[in-house]
């Protein structure tokens, strides 16, 4: 291995390192966030140096949409990645703050990354997409991904890129490649929510499997982990805009809004029971539940 191999494998499993902050199946996106959003400002001005003035917004803005629901406040959720980032050493702030405290910070703090770390991201643009890509892919299900790199700065098309060595040395979990199929099949070619069955040639078009409970939370590759939903429902499902209660019913966030009348369709599925045919499971109560818990923006709209 070259020197230059070497290093470029040490700065991706330092970046590696904030994947294990997952406990109990909750979500912890604060750290992985504040470094996309870092890794976004290097890539566009040369310097990941972020005045807290900004993050402050910025960051309360990533965590608020790709976040769980918190009802932490804004500057404080903020706070929390950009002191904590520094115990684990790709982070600086140019003053020593304490832990948490947000009034510190609005005297002018900076951040940015560890210094040799800068300069190794900075001399191999390469690297820097495979940081960022391995951040996303093991925080956000495919369906988010594009989004949080866009919010961040990034090109979504760097997802499509191939993850450099050294990536992650640990154990990955595999998906199952007849995960998919299986459930699609379980579900009739069609989305559980709206009854799509695009199809083209023989396969279908626009219908996906979704894990109800995140593959990259934990979630297994379980027929009782995942209707099949055409793309746009996917989507709205991954980003906590819909959701399922209790009783296999969808749910729409109170956060969803739209104006004209196929936007305003959403609505119309609140309240609607999923229906399997006989034999396919309904998504298990606790992946539903984790959903809920971690992903489902907001409360639901009033009983319909
Ligand atoms: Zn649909």
């Amino acid at each position: 291995m070259s020197v230059e191999e070497a290093g470029a494998r040490e700065v991706l499993e330092q970046f590696a390192s904030l994947r294990q902050h997952q406990r109990d199946g909750r979500r912890s996106p604060h750290k992985p966030l504040l470094t996309l959003l870092a890794l976004g400002r290097l890539a566009e001005t040369g310097s990941s140096a972020l005045p807290w003035s900004e993050a402050e917004g910025r960051l309360a803005d990533l965590l608020e949409e790709f976040g769980p629901t918190s009802r932490t406040g804004r500057a404080q959720s903020a706070a929390y990645p950009f002191t904590r980032l520094r115990a684990d050493g790709v982070w600086t702030l140019d003053r020593d703050v304490p832990m948490d405290a947000v009034g510190p910070l609005r005297d002018g703090v900076t951040g940015q990354f560890e210094a040799s770390l800068e300069k190794a991201l900075r001399a191999r643009p390469d690297l820097l997409d495979a940081a960022a890509r391995g951040l996303v892919e093991s925080h956000f299900p495919a369906a988010v991904g594009p989004d949080v790199l866009v919010a961040v700065g990034l090109d979504p098309e760097l997802l499509d890129g191939v993850t450099a060595g050294g990536g992650d040395t640990r154990e990955q979990r595999r998906r199952s490649r007849a995960w998919p199929t299986a459930v699609i099949e379980a579900w009739d070619r069609q989305c559980a929510f709206c009854g799509f069955d695009g199809a083209a040639g023989g396969g279908v078009v626009g219908i996906e499997a979704a894990h109800v409970r995140w593959f990259t939370q934990g979630g297994p590759d379980d027929l009782d982990n995942g209707p099949a939903l055409c793309s746009l429902h996917h989507k709205l499902l991954d980003r906590g805009v819909l959701g399922l209660d209790a009783d296999s019913a969808v749910v729409v966030s109170q956060r969803f809004s739209a104006r004209t009348p196929a936007g305003r369709r959403i609505y119309d599925l609140h309240g609607q029971r999923l229906s399997p045919r006989r034999g396919t499971p309904l998504p298990a109560e606790q992946h539903v539940a984790w959903h809920t818990e971690q992903v489902f923006k907001g409360s639901g709209l009033a009983a319909a």
